[in-house]
């Protein structure tokens, strides 16, 4: 089969892997129908070493179950399922406490001999607790809404919670990516009644004011800061959503926010301190966040998608074949795309 293997940074490549299949008797094999490319694999695109084998890339994927394991019970062939972006098994300690990117027997894709989403099909461990079954055809026009349910839009949801984002809160979202669009998205959901997007780029700013953001400053550093104090009576956001994970804009969401307030991190941090120790201490800020746990959301989220109260999929804005997955990575990279989906 066909599989997208990143060799180094800025070089993608389609190429023929061996076929998936069932090696688990809790696995699900899942021929994919649409995939999706992050903003975090293009953390690698900036800065892997070159390597000979490669890595095998995706995590964001829906699908038609082709096969299961012999001790898989809740899916069956022939049904569409989405994963989150991590696999998990739904019944250890820390998965019943909604905490699956921490499942004792869970993983990544793309890792330990399991596929990655960016592919024609993958073997889905521990599918019971892994997979969501859509209740949907493979080609509905919600496809690239519920795309979104896998990643960005349940860490835009992780966010807002993280952030105690509530009804009347004024929230501040750091990062006009699909998650801080998405983070905008739920911070209306969960009833924020000022939201600012922090963000430059003129096509994402006018999703982010449809999704519902009330304020937009295009200001960088001291100078942002400022804007939002401006916007919140000269006290800061009471929630904000770092959506970035870049030293300066860690420093921009821990400055915005006013004391007693909370900042819901979900952008990968890409350094290993937390910026405004000493501020944030004395403001009793809460700090908060880490990888999103999509799973525990989607049956939360789902009827939203479906019954069209929210459209994240709108967060996608190109579409490409394998083929053009490279080109893709390219054109997220270059910011001439917020997202891309794969139809393999
Ligand atoms: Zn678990």
């Amino acid at each position: 089969m066909r599989a997208t293997v990143m060799h180094g940074a800025g070089d993608v490549r389609i190429e023929t892997v061996p076929d998936a299949h069932l090696v688990e008797r809790t696995d699900a094999l899942v021929t994919v129908t649409r995939a999706a490319i992050c903003g975090s694999d293009l953390w690698p695109y900036k800065s892997m070493e070159p390597s000979e084998t490669g890595r095998r890339m995706g995590h964001e994927f829906i699908g038609v179950v082709e096969d299961i394991g012999t001790d898989v019970q809740t899916i069956k062939a022939g049904d569409l399922v989405l994963s989150p972006f991590v696999w998990s098994d739904g019944t250890c300690l820390f998965c019943r406490e909604g905490l699956q990117t921490s499942c004792l027997h869970g993983g990544r894709y793309g890792d330990d001999g399991v596929d990655g989403g960016q592919g024609q099909a993958v073997r889905v461990p521990q599918a019971d607790g892994t997979l969501l079954l859509l209740p949907v055809g493979k080609e509905d026009a919600l496809m690239p809404s519920l795309l979104t349910l896998t990643d960005v839009m349940a860490t835009g949801h992780h966010a807002a919670l993280a952030a105690e984002v509530g009804p009347g809160r004024s929230v501040a979202v750091v990062g006009d990516g699909a998650v801080g669009l998405c983070g905008v998205i739920a911070a209306r959901r969960l009833g924020a009644e000022r939201i600012i997007i922090l963000g430059r780029h003129p096509d994402r700013i006018a999703v982010a004011k449809d999704f519902g953001a009330t304020d937009v400053v295009s200001e960088r550093g001291d100078e942002a800061v400022e804007r939002v104090r401006e916007l919140t009576d000269g006290l800061g956001a009471q929630s904000v959503l770092e959506c970035v994970g870049l030293e300066q804009s860690t420093v921009t969401a821990l400055s915005v926010v006013r004391p007693g307030g909370a900042v819901g991190r979900v952008g990968v941090p890409q350094g290993e301190s937390i910026p405004e120790g000493v501020t944030t201490f004395f403001d009793n800020v809460t700090i908060a966040g880490g990888p999103a746990p999509a799973r525990a959301y989607l049956e939360e989220l789902l009827p939203d998608v479906l019954e069209g109260r929210i459209e994240p999929g709108r967060v996608f804005d190109r579409v490409t074949n394998l083929d053009g997955v490279p080109d893709g990575y390219r054109a997220m990279n270059d910011r001439e795309a917020i997202k891309v989906m794969i139809e393999p």
